[in-house]
């Protein structure tokens, strides 16, 4: 099945990721008719910038991903649907490239992006950053220096917590890669001789920063931030947490929204006062998605400010979690 599935195997030594991601983008949507439907789609939809205090973000009104944005993702639900990225359950014309016989990168069918992809597990594995965090590094490097690849916890974003995933996007595409290296921002927290922590202020939302040029050493060191912050929040689970990482000229830098809440509670609302924004690391980066032609054009800064305050993890738990490093 993995074979039939297979559009190209990735070889370092032979072929550069970023060129069979768009020889794949271009085989797709010749051959898929949904995933040309979503890129349509996508060229339909709006965007507005939206000035709040101190930062600004860019609205994207794409109904067509309004599946993603209302999709059930509780545990009963999740048990009951067929698993849309087990290998055996995609749609018949879908194809992806084989990444280290682990992963198959395929094209996302409800594009947020002009490329768009999602990085699944070939096997039915759950989301969970620990054990997975080296195969992300190494994909930032090898998508680089075209694509970024981003992380949506289980409990905040993913639509598919019981199967391990990425999703890859142009570099820069989201405003935080941009924000995240204005020198006016960046706040130095921590620093070793192989990794930086920074913080960006002003900027609304919890965020922080982790630059290295040392693979293993930053993979320990988020390995310890996670450590760290279950302690302070005593518990097992995953903490909720959106990842979004790039590699440009041998550093890797890993942007962190630590999170509180998933949903914020004017998604929960009846009728006109619902506003249907379901954040995960591109909203939390800066680029919110509203689905519905309403919210686009109501949303305004103080909803945005409100709903970054929410579902961000407190300034207060956040330096909690740095003094237990
Ligand atoms: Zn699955």
């Amino acid at each position: 099945m993995l074979k039939q599935k297979t559009f190209a195997v990735y070889d370092p030594h032979k072929n550069s990721l970023p060129e069979l991601g768009s020889q794949l983008l271009d085989q797709q949507k010749q051959t898929w008719s949904q995933l040309a439907d979503g890129y349509s789609s996508l060229d339909a939809a709006e965007l507005r910038d939206v000035q709040c205090s101190g930062f600004s973000v860019r609205l994207q009104w794409n109904p067509a991903r309004m599946v993603s944005a209302a999709a059930k993702v509780d545990d009963k639900s999740i048990r009951q649907r067929k698993c849309f990225l087990c290998v055996e359950n995609l749609p018949h014309n879908q194809q992806g490239i084989l990444y280290q016989e682990k992963f198959l990168i395929l094209c996302n069918p409800a594009p947020i992006f002009p490329a768009h992809f999602t990085v699944s597990h070939v096997d039915h594995i759950p989301q969970a950053l620990d054990s997975s965090v080296g195969d992300f590094l190494d994909l930032a490097q090898h998508l680089s220096p075209r694509f970024s690849i981003f992380y949506n916890g289980p409990q905040c974003g993913a639509s598919a917590p019981d199967h391990l995933h990425f999703q890859s996007c142009p570099r820069n595409a989201i405003p935080v890669e941009v924000d995240c290296v204005d020198g006016r921002r960046r706040k130095v927290i921590k620093k070793s001789p192989s990794v930086a922590l920074l913080k960006l202020k002003n900027y609304g939302r919890s965020v922080l920063v982790v630059e290295s040029t040392d693979k293993d050493a930053l993979s320990e060191f988020l390995g310890r931030f996670l450590a760290a912050w279950k302690r302070v929040q005593g518990t097992a689970e995953e903490p909720m947490v959106n990842v979004i990482c790039t590699f440009r000229q041998m550093v890797w830098r890993v942007i962190l929204f630590p999170r509180s809440k998933h949903r914020p509670d004017v998604y929960f609302k009846d009728g006109e006062e619902r506003i249907l924004i379901s954040p995960a690391a591109v909203d939390m980066g800066g680029l919110v998605i509203t689905p519905v032609e309403k919210d686009f054009r109501v949303v305004q800064a103080g909803i945005i400010e409100n709903m970054f305050e929410e579902v961000s993890l407190t300034q207060e738990t956040v330096d909690q979690i740095i003094n237990r490093l």
